[in-house]
C-alpha cells in the first residue's frame, strides 16, 4: 500500500469497524482534540467542571469512600480541593470502600501497574477513560508530523508499553497501526542498542516510540559505530526523565525532533513536550493538581507532589490521587504558543532524594545538576545503601579522565555532608526497576 494512502485507509477502517466492536472511540476522540484545545480556557473549563460533576455524582452514590465523605452535599458545589487526597496504598487496603457497586457492568479494561516500587497495584479502568487517554497519545504522536496508520517503531518494547488485555482485538490494533517491534526486551548493552537502531531505521518508521535510555542507549552506540540511520520523522521517548545530556546524544545520532512524554495510566495523565522542553497537559484526560508537603496548591515554580483527578473514571474513581512523581507547574503561557496547563518539569518519583545524617534531602534535579559538564559519562546512578555513604556508578566512555573525575567528585561532595563518604565507581551495574526503568536514586535503607 502506498505510504500516503495506508493512514487514510487505516482511519477509516479503524473508526468504521474497530472503534464499534472495541467500543472505544479512540481515534474519533483524537480527531476531536484539536477543537477541544482550541477553545478557550474558559470553555475547556466549563467542560471540565461538568465531567467533574458527572464523576462525582457517580461516586457519591455508588463509591462506599466518597458516599462518606460527600454525604449530604450537592456536588455542584463540592470544591475539588475538599476532597481528601489519596494515594495507591490507601486504594489498595480498602479496594471494596473505592470500588463502584456493580463495577463489572461498566465498561472496562484491567490495568496493572508496572510496580517500580513495592506490589504491582492491579485495577480497573473505565474504557471511557481508557479511551481518552489513548486519545490524547495520538493527538500528541500526530502533533510530530506522524499520522495514524503510519509505521510506528516501538524500541525494545519494554513492557508498560506493550498492549494490555483485550487478547486478539489488542493483537489486531496494533496491526492496524503498523507497529513494528525493534529488538524487544530493555537490554540495552552496545550490540543489542545498535541492532535497535538498525532494525528502526530498516523498518522506515514515522515514529519512533520508546524508554529514555533505550533510545539513549541507542544513540551511544550509533555515534561509536559510525554508522547513520535513516531518520524517523520524530522520535518520543516515555518512562523516564530524558536527561539533558541523553537528549543532546539522541538529537546528535539521529537527525530527527525529540519530545518527551509523560504520563500514567493510574490516575490518568498524559502530557508530551513541546519545542521549549514544557509537558503540556491533555485537559480532557484530569485535572491536574501540584500539591506541597501540607496539601496546598503549590505556586508555579514550586516543586510539589503531583495530584490527578481522573474526569471518566467510575469503575474506581481517582479523585485527587496522588500518583507518586514531583513536578513544577509552569507559569503564564507556554514560548510555544500553546494554551492550557503545563508543567515546568517533572522531578522524577517522590522517593527519588538522597536522605543525609542531618535529616536534609537532596534531590534528584540537584544531583542532574552535577553532569551539566560531564562530556563522558554516558549514564550514571546514586546508590545510597546506608546514610553515610553515596556511590556514584557511572558508565563512561573513552576520554573520561582523572580532570572529569575529580570536578564531578567535588560537585557531588558540595551537595552532600562532610560526614558522607562518597564514591565514585564506573564497573558497577546500573540498578534497574522492575519494569526495566533507569533509576537515578536507589537508596536502599529506610530513613527514619
Ligand atoms: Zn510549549
Amino acid at each position: 500500500m502506498m505510504s500516503s494512502l495506508r493512514p487514510r485507509v487505516v482511519s477509516a477502517v479503524t473508526r468504521g469497524v474497530v472503534e464499534p466492536v472495541l467500543r472505544a472511540p479512540y481515534l474519533s476522540t483524537a480527531r476531536w482534540l484539536p477543537e477541544f484545545f482550541a477553545w478557550s480556557e474558559h470553555e475547556r473549563r466549563a467542560w471540565q467542571r461538568d465531567r467533574l460533576r458527572a464523576v462525582l455524582g457517580h461516586a457519591q452514590a455508588a463509591v462506599p469512600f466518597y458516599r462518606d465523605v460527600l454525604a449530604g452535599r450537592s456536588v455542584d458545589e463540592v470544591d475539588l480541593a475538599e476532597l481528601p487526597v489519596v494515594d495507591k496504598a490507601m486504594m489498595r487496603q480498602r479496594m471494596d470502600d473505592f470500588l463502584s457497586s456493580g463495577w463489572r457492568g461498566i465498561p472496562h479494561i484491567a490495568k496493572k501497574t508496572g510496580g517500580s516500587t513495592g506490589e504491582p497495584f492491579q485495577y480497573p479502568l473505565d474504557k471511557r477513560a481508557w479511551t481518552h487517554i489513548y486519545a490524547a497519545n495520538l493527538y500528541f504522536w500526530e502533533g510530530t508530523g506522524y499520522r495514524y496508520g503510519d509505521r510506528l517503531v516501538l524500541l525494545g518494547n519494554p513492557p508498560s508499553l506493550q498492549s494490555e488485555s483485550e487478547g486478539v482485538k489488542s493483537r489486531l490494533r496494533a496491526h492496524l497501526e503498523g507497529r513494528v517491534v525493534s529488538a524487544t526486551g530493555w537490554i540495552i548493552d552496545r550490540e543489542t542498542s545498535l541492532e535497535r537502531a538498525l532494525t528502526a531505521g530498516r523498518a522506515r518508521g514515522a515514529l519512533w516510540y520508546g524508554y529514555a535510555s533505550t533510545v539513549a542507549a541507542m544513540a551511544d552506540a550509533v555515534l561509536e559505530a559510525g554508522v547513520r540511520v535513516p531518520p524517523p520523522m520524530a522520535i518520543v521517548t516515555t518512562a523516564e526523565p530524558l536527561f539533558p545530556t541523553w537528549r543532546e546524544r539522541i538529537e546528535q545520532a539521529f537527525d530527527a525532533p525529540l519530545h518527551d512524554q509523560y504520563g500514567c495510566n493510574d490516575g490518568g495523565i498524559m502530557s508530551q513536550g513541546c519545542s521549549h522542553g514544557r509537558l503540556h497537559i491533555a485537559e480532557n484526560v484530569s485535572i491536574v493538581e501540584i500539591l506541597d508537603d501540607a496539601g496546598r496548591r503549590c505556586r508555579p515554580g514550586e516543586e510539589g507532589d503531583v495530584v490527578v483527578t481522573n474526569l471518566h473514571a467510575r469503575t474506581l474513581p481517582f479523585l485527587r490521587y496522588r500518583v507518586g512523581d514531583r513536578a513544577v507547574l509552569g507559569a503564564g503561557t507556554c514560548p510555544c504558543g500553546t494554551g492550557g496547563t503545563f508543567l515546568e518539569r517533572v522531578a522524577g518519583r517522590q522517593g527519588d532524594a538522597l536522605h543525609l545524617p542531618n535529616g536534609r534531602r537532596v534531590s534528584m534535579l540537584s544531583l542532574v545538576r552535577c553532569f551539566r559538564d560531564a562530556r563522558h559519562v554516558r549514564r550514571y546512578q546514586f546508590v545510597q545503601p546506608e546514610a553515610g555513604l553515596v556511590q556514584v556508578r557511572l558508565e563512561v566512555e573513552p576520554g573520561f579522565d582523572a580532570d572529569e573525575r575529580s570536578k564531578l567528585l567535588g560537585k557531588v561532595r558540595r551537595l552532600v555532608d562532610g560526614a558522607v563518604e562518597v564514591a565514585l565507581m564506573t564497573d558497577e551495574p546500573m540498578e534497574r526497576t522492575r519494569g526495566g526503568k533507569h533509576r537515578v536514586v536507589v537508596r536502599t535503607f529506610d530513613a527514619a
